[in-house]
C-alpha cells in the first residue's frame, strides 16, 4: 500500500517540534537573533534528537532553538503556515497542533497575541492547502498552576474560533493530575476538551488519574497503561482514545524497540488508538513515517489503517460538520 497517498488525520503534533530547520535560520538572519551555526546540517543535529536519547529531558532540550526564533507574532505566524504546509503534503486532512503559549513570552507577547498569531497562521494554510485544523494549549508540567490558569483565561475568547482543547505537557512525574484539578476542570467548564500527556516513561496510573480526576477524553502516548489494570479495563471499554508516537517513544526509552511498541497490543484488545508524529522535526518524522515503520515492525494491515483513520476522526476535536467530511476520505 501507498501510505503517502493515504488520507491522514494528525491528532498530536506539537508546534515548537515541528518547525522547519531552515526556518530557525532565516528568521534568525531577518530578525538578528544568535543562533550556534548557520548551517543546515548542524543546525538540524541541534534540533533533531538522536534515535536513542538519554532521557526524556534529553529529548526536550531540542526545544530551545526553535523557542528562540517562535517570539513574534510575524514568526509564530509563519512557523504554524508552514506546519500546515508539510502535513499537507504529507496528506493529512485534518491536524490539531498544540504549543503551550507560555513558551513565547520572551519578547513581551501576550498570550492573546500569541495565540491569535498561530490561529492566523493555520487560517491562511487551511486557505492554501487541502487540510482543516484546531488548536490545543498545552501547559506545562513545569510551570505553576497559576501559569496554567493564566492560559486557560487567555484561550477562552478563541474557544470555537480555532482552540478547541487544552493539554498538560513535558515531564512526567507521579500524581501530577492533583497538581492540576482545579484548572483542567475550569478549562472543561468553559468548553475546552481534554488531551493529557500521561503514561509516557513508565507510570501507568497517570493514565488512570488523567482520565478520572482530569476527565481526560484522550491520552497522549500512554504507552504505560498496562500498568494499571483499572485504566486498561477504562481505556477497553470507553471512547478515551490514545495518541501514539511511536518515534518520539523509542527516542525517550519509553520503549526499546518499534518491535515492543504496544500500539498492536492496545489495538488488538479494543483500545481505541491512532499514530501520530509527537514532532516532525525533533523526531525526524512524518505521519507516513509513522505508519510504514508501524505496519512493518508490528505487520498493521490497511484494514487496521483505515480503523485507526476513523478512529482519528471520532476521537477528534472537530466538528460534526469537519467529521463527516473526513469519513468521506476512506
Ligand atoms: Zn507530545
Amino acid at each position: 500500500m501507498n501510505l503517502k497517498d493515504l488520507p491522514k488525520i494528525e491528532l498530536h503534533c506539537h508546534l515548537d517540534g515541528s518547525i522547519r530547520p531552515e526556518t530557525i535560520i532565516s528568521i534568525a538572519k531577518k530578525d538578528g537573533i544568535e543562533i550556534p551555526t548557520e548551517n543546515i546540517d548542524e543546525i538540524r543535529e541541534y534540533v533533531m534528537a538522536p534515535i536513542s536519547c538519554k532521557s526524556l529531558d534529553e529529548y526536550l532540550d531540542r526545544f530551545t532553538l526553535p523557542n528562540k526564533v517562535m517570539q513574534t507574532k510575524e514568526n509564530l505566524k509563519r512557523v504554524a503556515y508552514e506546519l500546515l504546509e508539510d502535513a499537507s503534503k504529507d496528506n493529512v486532512k485534518y491536524i490539531e497542533i498544540r504549543f503551550a503559549p507560555s513558551l513565547h513570552t520572551q519578547k513581551g507577547l501576550s498570550f492573546g497575541e500569541i495565540i491569535e498569531s498561530v490561529l492566523e497562521g493555520m487560517k491562511e494554510g487551511e486557505e492554501k492547502f487541502p487540510i482543516k485544523s484546531n488548536l490545543i494549549l498545552s501547559c506545562m508540567r513545569t510551570m505553576s498552576v497559576e501559569e496554567a490558569f493564566k492560559v486557560v483565561e487567555a484561550g477562552k475568547e478563541y474557544l470555537n474560533k480555532g482552540v478547541v482543547a487544552v493539554d498538560l505537557a513535558a515531564s512526567e512525574y507521579e500524581d501530577f493530575a492533583h497538581k492540576y484539578k482545579e484548572v483542567i476542570e475550569k478549562a472543561r467548564e468553559y468548553g475546552y476538551r481534554v488531551t493529557i500527556h500521561a503514561g509516557e516513561t513508565g507510570i501507568g496510573k497517570n493514565v488512570l488519574d488523567a482520565i478520572k480526576i482530569l476527565k481526560a477524553e484522550r491520552i497522549g502516548h500512554g504507552i504505560y497503561a498496562k500498568d494499571s489494570q483499572e485504566a486498561y479495563e477504562i481505556l477497553k471499554n470507553s471512547h478515551v482514545t490514545i495518541e501514539m508516537c511511536p518515534t518520539s517513544n523509542v527516542q525517550t526509552k519509553g520503549v526499546t524497540s518499534y518491535e515492543s511498541h504496544p500500539l498492536k497490543e492496545f489495538f488488538k484488545d479494543g483500545i481505541k488508538v491512532i499514530l501520530s508524529t509527537d514532532n516532525m522535526t525533533v523526531s525526524n518524522t512524518t505521519l507516513t513515517n509513522e505508519h510504514d515503520l508501524m505496519s512493518k515492525a508490528q505487520n498493521m494491515s490497511i484494514e487496521d489503517y483505515e480503523k485507526m483513520y476513523l478512529n482519528g476522526v471520532n476521537a477528534s476535536f472537530a466538528s460534526e460538520e469537519i467529521k463527516e467530511e473526513l469519513r468521506k476520505y476512506i
